[in-house]
């Protein structure tokens, strides 16, 4: 009877990941896409204990408890900032799993032909992909060095290693009884995975994540065909797809072309020349700013990485809530890759109960800065960049924007003259039109809100 209804369970589960994913794409609906995530989750794991015919449940229990011992307090405490690195040790953990199950099964049930090359697929892709994790995990929270360490030859170095591994694993299909073979091609793929992410950047870490759930992914769903598991299968083919969609969207989003990201030829920071820095611009204080902020019809608001890294999405609202009492006309302008991880903004501005209706995307909302009074930038610098447009030699070059510039008044909300992420320069700061308001994200916001509700008081007096 049991048996009978695991298809059915299964099913379930395969629908409930297939509608998280949907349902995750959209903010009003993304509770539930996760809701369903979980219920799906957790239909696979009862089907799959059921299927086992497990008889003594302690080590699952065990499992069960350590799991939640570690991954409950590091959902619960992990600020949003640092979600990227969080994402990078739960990817890590999976594909330990999945490669801790496929040398289980080397050892267990040698076999040739189809399972065998699932295996070492699904062995390849674990190792080097928890190793790949941990250093990304590193580089993200600044425990290893960040920047990009190159040497001559080093793709060949690598690819060479890589196809070593691949030799090695080809052998073990064709005679799986050299069993001394795998503890070498396990050592193989996670000096690969080490050596993958050495070239890359700190912060293009999320790109590699994003990439490396793809590859856990695929991990998982090759070690369906080893436990003869479909929904393993499902379940891993749908991680895979979704992580490579988002590196794809990511990519294309910073105009960096996809070989760029496996071969980790980017994340070199430009040094800006200091002739760059002499150039005038016109800053204002708080005071001023609430002024051109009451006096504006419609307000465009554009946050970046350093209102996510000064957490200034309370104070926001706040901006938001006392400017629509005002009859002003406030959006925010959401960049695809705003931040340092995709959703970034979004999920900080939901967090902060701001209107989803009032978070308007890129190509929607370009066409409305040309009749805003106001664009207010808000620790975002290479979104609203306009080299991306104009310079074709620009490391930014052909990066779709935020067209900020095109609106009739510019204020920006930064500690200083600093590049952002990608170490350039940005005319914005020099227009005529532009007003420079130094100081922490959440620190300005809060006296724009303060000024804001005094001048209020001072009109209802
Ligand atoms: P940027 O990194 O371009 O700029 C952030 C700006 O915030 C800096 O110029 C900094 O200037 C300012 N800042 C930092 N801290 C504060 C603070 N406490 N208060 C006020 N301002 C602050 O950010 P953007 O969001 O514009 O662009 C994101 C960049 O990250 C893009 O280049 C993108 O390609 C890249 N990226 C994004 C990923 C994603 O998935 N979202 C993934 C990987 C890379 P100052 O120091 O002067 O204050």
């Amino acid at each position: 009877m049991l048996q009978e209804i695991l298809p059915y369970l299964y099913l379930l589960a395969a629908a409930g990941f297939i509608l998280a994913l949907k349902w995750m794409s959209s903010p009003k609906t993304a509770r539930l896409g996760v809701l369903a995530g979980a219920v799906g989750m957790l239909l696979a794991v009862v089907g799959t204990l059921l299927r086992f015919d497990v008889v003594e449940y302690q080590w699952i229990l065990i499992a069960f408890f350590i799991g939640s011992a570690i991954g409950v307090p590091l959902a619960v405490l992990m600020p949003m900032t640092a979600v990227p690195q969080r994402t990078a040790i739960s990817h890590s953990c999976g594909a330990l799993a999945t490669a801790l199950i496929g040398t289980a099964e080397f050892y267990k049930h040698p076999q040739g032909g189809f399972t065998m090359a699932a295996l070492v697929l699904e062995t390849l892709l674990g190792f080097l992909t928890m190793t790949a994790a941990l250093m990304a995990f590193g580089k993200l929270h600044e425990i290893l060095p960040t920047r990009p360490i190159t040497y001559k030859g080093q793709n060949i170095v690598n690819l060479g290693l890589l196809a070593l591994a691949i030799a090695i694993g080809v052998w073990l299909v064709i005679d799986p009884t050299q069993t001394w073979l795998f503890p070498i091609f396990a050592a193989l793929a996670m000096i690969f995975g080490v050596l993958l992410i050495i070239p890359i950047g700190g912060a293009d870490m999320p790109t590699v994540i994003a990439l490396l759930n793809s590859y856990a992914g695929l991990s998982a769903s090759a070690m369906g065909f080893v436990l003869n598991n479909k929904m393993l299968i499902i379940a891993g083919a749908l991680d895979g797809a979704s992580g490579l969609i988002l590196s794809i969207i990511m990519c294309r989003a910073m105009n960096r072309s996809f070989t760029n990201v496996l071969f980790g030829a980017f994340g070199q920071v430009q040094a800006t020349g200091a002739a760059a820095a002499a150039r005038p611009y016109r800053s204002a204080s708080a005071e001023e700013a609430a002024q051109v902020l009451d006096a504006a019809r419609s307000v465009i608001i554009i946050p970046g990485y350093g209102m996510a890294i000064a957490q200034a999405q309370h104070q926001l609202r706040e901006l938001h809530d006392i400017l629509t009492r005002r009859g002003v006309e406030v959006r925010f302008a959401i960049h695809p890759v705003a931040g340092r991880m995709p959703g970034h903004m979004n999920v900080l501005l939901a967090e902060a109960d701001v209107p989803y209706d009032k978070l308007i995307e890129m190509d929607e909302i370009n066409g409305e800065f040309p009749v805003a009074d106001v664009a207010l930038v808000i620790g975002a610098n290479d979104v609203v960049n306009p080299a991306a447009q104009t310079d074709p030699t620009s490391p930014i070059a052909g990066m779709p924007i935020l067209e900020a510039h095109k609106a009739r008044m510019v204020m920006i909300i930064k500690r200083g003259m600093s590049p952002g992420f990608a170490g350039i320069d940005n005319d914005l700061y020099y227009l005529d039109k532009t007003l420079m308001l130094f100081g922490d994200a959440k620190t300005f916001v809060q006296s724009l809100v303060k000024e804001l509700s005094a001048n209020g008081q001072a009109a209802h007096a």
